[in-house]
């Protein structure tokens, strides 16, 4: 079944999401050399809670932390560690969910480690810009297939080659984190479920710098490339209204992104 979501319920989303919001960019600023992915987690469950918030992740099927730590070749679902230090060209996932009145925002980025080789740092620039794609092609009276084949044409569309993780993908969102549909990151427009009012979905690409294959680590957690190479990981929370799509997890409704696209939605505080 797929949730629809009130005006009541889609706002009580977008205070989750702007604590999400928030608390990413806490932990992003703290990223440097020598951080420890634990110290990252602190920063991010002691903001969560200083906004009256709860982590989503944290006891999530037994996940022991408030965000996902994922470095180099791990793609998603890291586990914050006080031995894992990050290392100058380093690059790091942080994924992040909060739970307002019984309702989740869910958004990950990936932020460079110091000084990074040119092939991550644009790495990382496609996956976010593939994600935005996602959101620009998301209407009501469209297919979910159609913010899938954006992700993938954005990404195809690009002058080196990328490997997208096909294994995992993004998802409803609503009173539980995870939700009807799965939203793959590769497919064919105008196929799918209908783009309605009231759904909201987590879009999530993970892109890599080699094959698309993965494997997930003896700590039934990690979720790593099989061929080592680097990954990137964006997400974000987003709503479809009247006035297009609404990103929860942005602090400004994501209005300039999508401005950069071509886009215009309302402008939100
Ligand atoms: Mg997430
Ligand atoms: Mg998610």
């Amino acid at each position: 079944m797929i949730q629809i979501k009130t005006v009541d319920e889609i706002a009580l989303m977008r205070e989750a999401g702007l604590v999400v919001a928030g608390a990413l960019r806490a932990v992003s600023a703290a990223v440097e050399v020598g951080v420890s992915t634990k110290a990252l987690d602190d920063i991010a469950e002691g903001y969560i809670r200083s906004r009256g918030a709860a982590p989503s992740f944290l006891g999530y099927h037994g996940f022991p932390a408030s965000i996902c730590a994922s470095v180099n070749e791990e793609v998603v679902h890291g586990i914050p560690s006080s031995s894992r230090r990050l290392r100058e060209g380093d690059v790091i996932s942080i994924d992040c969910g909060a739970i307002v009145d019984g309702f989740h925002g869910d958004a990950a980025v990936t932020v460079p480690v110091g000084e990074v080789a040119p092939e991550a740092l644009e790495l990382i620039r496609v996956t976010e810009e593939s994600l935005w794609a996602g959101f620009a092609a998301a209407g009501i009276g469209g297919r979910l297939g159609d913010i899938s084949h954006a992700i993938e044409a954005s990404l195809r569309g690009q002058a080196a080659e990328y490997g997208i993780v096909r294994s995992y993908g993004g998802h409803g969102i609503g009173t539980e984190m995870h939700q009807e549909p799965h939203v793959l990151n590769y497919g064919r427009a105008g196929r799918g479920p209908k783009l309605v009012r009231g759904l909201a979905l987590a879009i999530e690409p993970m892109v890599t710098l080699g094959k698309p294959d993965t494997v997930e680590l003896d700590d039934d957690w990690t979720v790593v490339t099989a061929d080592g190479s680097y990954a990137a990981h964006f997400e974000h929370t987003f709503t479809l209204t009247d006035d297009g799509p609404w990103v929860l997890t942005a602090q400004d409704g994501g209005a300039a992104k999508l401005a950069e696209l071509g886009v215009s939605v309302p402008a939100r505080g």
